[in-house]
């Protein structure tokens, strides 16, 4: 019984990613917060794994990684230490003890969803499967969406 559970989550985490609809997004920030306080217990957007674009005053566009269903893996090729890896559960992760902050992944990311603070890559890792930033935005501007 416990097994089929966990597999039935593995497959659920397999077929999503957090999917971004520009037009809703207000620019309230509250993902990257929400972010931050899930990975790290505080309020820093250089660290969050989704980022906001200020375009205009009335243009905001969330990044977000897609976790290879809208690229292809580009991070993963430009990466030359091996730090980041797709994981049996579909989630593309970095592996901190292996990143130098070279910034080639951020520089590949076709979509800008991988940024570099204090040299270390930060990207979207779904919260393990139940993204908060899909759970906290009001306007609906971010939906966990099947591959
Ligand atoms: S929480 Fe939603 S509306 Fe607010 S900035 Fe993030 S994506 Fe945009
Ligand atoms: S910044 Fe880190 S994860 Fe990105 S390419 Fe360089 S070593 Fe790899």
């Amino acid at each position: 019984m416990l097994s089929t559970i966990f597999l039935n989550k593995i497959l659920i985490i397999l077929l999503m990613y957090v999917k971004a609809i520009p037009e809703n997004c207000s620019g309230c920030m509250v993902c990257e917060t929400v972010c931050t306080m899930e990975h790290f217990g505080v309020i820093n957007r250089y660290k969050s794994g989704i980022r906001i674009e200020r375009k205009s005053v009335t243009e905001d566009i969330p990044h977000v990684c897609s976790q290879g269903n809208e690229c292809n893996y580009e991070c993963i090729a430009a990466c030359k230490f091996d730090a980041i890896e797709k994981g049996d559960d579909g989630i593309v992760r970095v592996i901190e003890e292996k990143c130098v902050g070279c910034r080639m992944c951020e520089l590949a990311c076709p979509l800008n969803a991988i940024h570099i603070h204090e040299k270390m890559a930060y990207k979207c890792d779904l919260c393990g499967g139940e993204p908060k930033c899909v759970k906290y935005c009001s306007q609906n501007a971010l939906q966990l969406v099947e591959g």
